[in-house]
Formats: C-alpha cells, sequence, structure tokens
C-alpha cells in the first residue's frame, strides 16, 4: 500500500461503507508488512511499544516533500509555513531546512522559532492583536516583516519606534476582502464581518494603507489576505486572492501574500488540489486582476496534515443493545479537538490490519468526562476489534497537537519523526510531575496535605516557616 496519492487528487470513495482504510489517507511512506503498517520503515506496532499512546507519528519523508512541492509551485521566497498547523522545533528546522519561511501568530510562536535557529529574516509575525511585547520582540530581531492588522498596531509600532527607537519594521497590511471560504464558519476568516484586517470595503484598507506608507516607523511592502481554511476548491482561494490583487495593484509594495487555506483529505471521497493546482489559480487570477509582482502563500494543514497521524490503545468496548457501540481509546478532545470544535470527520484503522475491511459501526470516543469527547461518530471499523488494540486515526498532522490541552488532566503525548526505519522523539510526552509544575502550591510532605502547621503563605507564595508560638 505505498500511499498512491501525490501532490493532490481524489481519494477514491469507499467503494461500500466497509472497504479497508483508503491508501491516500495514510503518509506517504505508508507500508503493508506481514505484522502490520508500517511508516518510514518503522512498525507503528512497535512505536506504540517504545513510546506509548497516544502518540502522533510524522513521516519525515513526506513533511519535507510537501515543503518542496509548496516551493517548487510558488517559487523559493514566495512559501511561509503557517506555524500554527505544528509547531516544534524539529518542524521549525525541517520548514527552515526546505526553504520555507516561518509564519509565527504570537509572542510563544516567535520564541519557538528563534528558539530553532531560524533566522529572523526568514521570520513574519501575524496576529490580530499583537501586544507590545510581541511587536517589540519581533522589531529588535529584524523579522522579515509584520503583517499589520489594525490602527491600534500602527500606533505601537510608532511608539516602539519613536520612543523605544526600535528600527524600521517592514510591514504587509492584512485586509479582509469581503470573500470568505473554509470548512467551517470558525476558520473563515476573509469576510467583512471578521476581527482579522482592514476591511476593504468603507475605505478602511485604503486610509491604512495611506498611514503605514507615509509612518516613518515602517515600510509599507505590500498586502496579506487569508480568507479561511481547509477549502476544497482552489477557485475559492483564487476568488479571494483576485479580490485583493485588484486592491494590492494601487498601493505601495511589491508583495502580495495570499494567506493559506488548502484542504486535504480527512476522508475517502474528498477531493484535493494540489500545490500545483492552487498555484495556477492563484496567478491566473491576480494577473487577471492587474497584479505584477511576488504572489506569496502560507500553507499549514497541506503540509502537515497527511503526514501525521495518531495512535490510540482501545480500553473499553461498551455494547449498549439496541442504541449502538462505543469503543473509548486513552486520548480524545485533548489531543483531537477538531471533531468537538467544527464537526470535523475523521477514519480509524486498525495498524495490525490496515486491508481489513470495516463493517462494524461504533462511536469511537476519548476518555474525557463529555458526551462531546467523540473523536469519529459512526466509525466504520474492523469485526474483530477488540480491547487492547492499536487503533490509529490518519491525518491528524494539522491542529491536533497544536490544539493538544491537559483537560482532565491528561498529559500531552509524544511526537515521534520517523524515517528510513528510524524513529526519534521530538516532543517528549508531558508527565504526571509536568501537570503540576506550574502550580504555586508545594506538594503535600509525608505527612499530610496542603500547609505544614504553623507555617503560613507569603505574599509571593513562598512557604515561611512561622516563628514558634511564645517566643520572642
Ligand atoms: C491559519 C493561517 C494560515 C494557514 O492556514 P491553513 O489552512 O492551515 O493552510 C495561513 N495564514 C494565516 C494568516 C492564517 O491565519
Amino acid at each position: 500500500m505505498a500511499a498512491n496519492q501525490r501532490a493532490g487528487g481524489t481519494v477514491s470513495p469507499a467503494s461500500s461503507a466497509s472497504s479497508p482504510v483508503d491508501a491516500g489517507l495514510l503518509p506517504l511512506t505508508a507500508e503493508v508488512r506481514p505484522e502490520g503498517l508500517a511508516v518510514g520503515g518503522v512498525l507503528l506496532a512497535d512505536l506504540a511499544r517504545c513510546h506509548g499512546t497516544p502518540l502522533f507519528v510524522y513521516d519525515e519523508e513526506q513533511l519535507r516533500q510537501r515543503c518542496r512541492e509548496a516551493v517548487a509551485a510558488f517559487g523559493p521566497g514566495n512559501v511561509a509555513y503557517a506555524s500554527k498547523a505544528f509547531l516544534c522545533t524539529a518542524m521549525a528546522r525541517l520548514a527552515h531546512e526546505e526553504g520555507l519561511l516561518l509564519d509565527v501568530a504570537s509572542g510563544g510562536e516567535l520564541r519557538a522559532a528563534l528558539g530553532a535557529g531560524v533566522p529572523a529574516d526568514r521570520i513574519v509575525l501575524h496576529g490580530s492583536n499583537k501586544d507590545e511585547a510581541e511587536l517589540r520582540t519581533a522589531m529588535s530581531a529584524g523579522v522579515r516583516h509584520v503583517v499589520v492588522d489594525s490602527f491600534d498596531e500602527l500606533d505601537r509600532i510608532e511608539r516602539l519606534h519613536a520612543e523605544e527607537r526600535l528600527p524600521v519594521v517592514r510591514v504587509q497590511l492584512r485586509v479582509a476582502p469581503g470573500v470568505a471560504a473554509g470548512a467551517h464558519e470558525a476558520i473563515r476568516t476573509g469576510g467583512s464581518d471578521s476581527k482579522f484586517g482592514f476591511g476593504l470595503a468603507g475605505g478602511t484598507a485604503e486610509r491604512a494603507a495611506r498611514r503605514a506608507a507615509d509612518s516613518p516607523a515602517m515600510l509599507l511592502e505590500g498586502v496579506h489576505a487569508h480568507v479561511g481554511s481547509q477549502v476544497l476548491d482552489a477557485r475559492e482561494l483564487a476568488a479571494g486572492a483576485a479580490a485583493v490583487a485588484r486592491f494590492a495593484a494601487g498601493v505601495p509594495g511589491r508583495r502580495l501574500t495570499v494567506g493559506g487555506g488548502l484542504g486535504v483529505a480527512y476522508e475517502a471521497g474528498q477531493s484535493v488540489p494540489s500545490f500545483a493546482d492552487w498555484a495556477a489559480r492563484v496567478h491566473a487570477a491576480v494577473r487577471g486582476a492587474g497584479w505584477d509582482g511576488q504572489v506569496g502563500v502560507e500553507p499549514g494543514r497541506s503540509i502537515a496534515a497527511r503526514a501525521g497521524l495518531t495512535l490510540y490503545r482501545v480500553g473499553t468496548i461498551k455494547r449498549i443493545e439496541g442504541v449502538r457501540t462505543y469503543v473509548s481509546v486513552d486520548g480524545g478532545m485533548s489531543d483531537n479537538l477538531r471533531p468537538a470544535l467544527y464537526g470535523s470527520r475523521y477514519e480509524a484503522f486498525l495498524p495490525r490490519s490496515p486491508r481489513a475491511d470495516r463493517p462494524l459501526r461504533a462511536r469511537l470516543v476519548g476518555k474525557h468526562c463529555e458526551s462531546g469527547d467523540v473523536i469519529i461518530d459512526e466509525a466504520a471499523l474492523p469485526a474483530d476489534l477488540r480491547v487492547s488494540d492499536l487503533l490509529a486515526t490518519p491525518v491528524t498532522g494539522a491542529y491536533g497537537y497544536a490544539m493538544a490541552s491537559n483537560y482532565n488532566k491528561l498529559p500531552r503525548p509524544a511526537v515521534v519523526f520517523v524515517r528510513d526505519g528510524a524513529a526519534r522523539v521530538v516532543v517528549r510526552r508531558e508527565t504526571e510531575e509536568d501537570l503540576l509544575r506550574l502550580d504555586a502550591d508545594g506538594p503535600a510532605g509525608p505527612a499530610g496535605p496542603g500547609v505544614l502547621p504553623g507555617a503560613r503563605r507569603s505574599g509571593g507564595g513562598d512557604l515561611v516557616a512561622a516563628r514558634p508560638l511564645g517566643t520572642a
């Protein structure tokens, strides 16, 4: 089952709802061996045995290949990896090594990118409400450019330049083109009723452009928009790009960035454009709108999603007569929030038998104290599924670990990269000690809970021994 889907294309529709998982949903280097599925030359069962579950597994070759395909389609210097999809030191380095810029949207993401050794001039700062500290770090470090999002932010940049003498910063103007696309309201960002950007309607964006162009604190180098995410029709992305291009053509600056948003197939039957399709549509649309400068993109999901999968252990199978079957695994909404947040759909398979038919219908759920903790409603699963089976959900490489939480005090999973028969842990599993490391109150001593007798808390939360009663 060397996965056949190259840059884009259709994941073949399930011939019947009970058919095996489609190879097009698996990582590129997936191969079926007698013992089960291997990715990057490593058996998934061995990874689970060595590193535990839940576990995020990434096909490093596929991550690199996706980066290269994006650069080939849009040109070097024109692709920024949207790090919010999945970011850790190893991922920041990988994207940088493959020639991508890094798009970060907070001080924390900026810190991760700089900490990974990505040069500041390869980093782009986004965000709809950047605070002074984030702007200060970006301006002092000398990031490639800042995508400015509001008049308040222009004020803050001017103040930092005038009062703290921070260097002049290159900026792109984020505009809301009045075109929104995407699979769910929460990820449609480009409409005029949006917290993002300066509206093209009513002349707001035009005013912002004049202000930035005249400002001594910044150099306006172009326009930016991002219309939405998980867009499966490249024509929608092109329509957004055309709307911004018309505006950009009348503004100083030679760079137009049209955001990310290219969708991926999460289920059999979904058709996805390739990077080359996306590039062709966007280039034609912006040229048609009168733009002849650079065109940049910021793919996140389309780089990371299919390269990653999640391994879980099945713990409980509950058959409720006349109702349904529940299959519970050892993770859930704390490692994959997308089903609860967006109603997103996934598929599942058993690494021990990736070619098995899946006639069983069950609700695949996590271990959290919520009925909404559903990973797949009506999951198709093999009939011989049993407790202690290893189960995998493919295409979880984007917005999975990135949105992970400690809900119910679950430690966040480890992340491993596999390649050429070797696995390396790139993010270690959280421990139960990690879960308490921010608690200002220390653990109870052997004698019992809480504060020692005769001790009190100082204002800072430190334990201070009180003088024994009756002494001076
Ligand atoms: C989220 C986001 C992206 C990436 O979106 P994907 O759909 O993951 O490709 C790119 N640019 C901006 C500004 C974003 O907010």
